[in-house]
């Protein structure tokens, strides 16, 4: 196992689809003063909306259906993102939905807290966790790859 510490100061993944962001965003109004304690980024529809609802920064990558989840998805493997608020549409398929479900599996693969709903973001953000440090251990899959891969070898010796 890993020990990750997630600071004090998180960041945080915000996306939207298309019906919810009218959602996400006046959740962000709404709690804009504990969301300007910590660095904000997401996909670049949501991410300009809350920017210009808030005035809060919040970094822009591409949006969804034109690689946003993946790049996102990629943040969270290299550790740069420490938890998401993902607005999905449980009503309306996207033309994105590979990639959608890629982002959710590596966001549990990283054991990142998500909140895919109002409720969940709600509690998530009244969290004492999201004031302090907090440290929790990943499944070293390096390392259990290369223990899997000399117990092979052993094995055939
Ligand atoms: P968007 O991307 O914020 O650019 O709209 C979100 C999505 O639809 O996946």
């Amino acid at each position: 196992m890993t020990q990750v510490v997630m600071n004090k100061q998180k960041t945080i993944a915000l996306i939207a689809h298309d019906h919810q962001k009218e959602d996400l965003v006046e959740w962000c109004v709404r709690n804009q003063e504990e969301l300007k304690k910590h660095f904000l980024c997401g996909t670049g529809t949501t991410s300009k909306m809350i920017a210009e609802a808030t005035g809060l920064p919040v970094k822009p990558y591409k949006s969804g259906p034109l690689g946003g989840d993946q790049q996102i998805g990629a943040r969270i493997a290299e550790g740069e993102i420490d938890m998401m608020i993902f607005f999905w549409d449980p009503l309306e398929a996207q033309p994105h939905d590979p990639d959608i479900r890629a982002l959710l599996r590596i966001a549990v693969v990283y054991d990142i807290p998500v909140a895919t709903n109002r409720a969940t973001a709600d509690f998530m953000i009244s969290s004492c966790y999201m004031d302090r440090e907090y440290s929790h251990e990943l499944l070293d899959f390096q390392t259990t790859l290369a223990e899997e891969t000399e117990k092979i070898l052993k094995s055939e010796r």
